[in-house]
């Protein structure tokens, strides 16, 4: 008998072994399939749609509604809280 073709794959990114349905197709690969899932491939693609979301206007709006909000809770007599730099 011959070795069966594998059926499942193991993500290289979230580690969880999948039935190779699960990962999108990639002709330059040996299998035909990319070695991500379709899941953290998805991620991957949300993690590239966040960047270009940000765009410096953004960013400098979003600066400028921090600091009104700041302005705010000084008047009030509030220090406000550190924010989280944009990544
Ligand atoms: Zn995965």
């Amino acid at each position: 008998m011959t070795k069966a073709t594998p059926t499942t794959r193991r993500c290289t990114r979230c580690k969880v072994e999948k039935p190779l349905d699960a990962f999108a197709g990639d002709r330059s690969r040996p299998l035909g399939k990319m070695y991500i899932c379709r899941v953290c491939d998805g991620q991957r693609h949300a993690q590239r749609w966040h960047l270009q979301f940000w765009t410096p206007e953004r960013l400098a709006e979003r600066e400028r509604h921090i600091a009104e909000v700041d302005a705010r809770l000084r008047a009030l007599g509030v220090e406000p809280p550190p924010r989280l730099a944009a990544a």
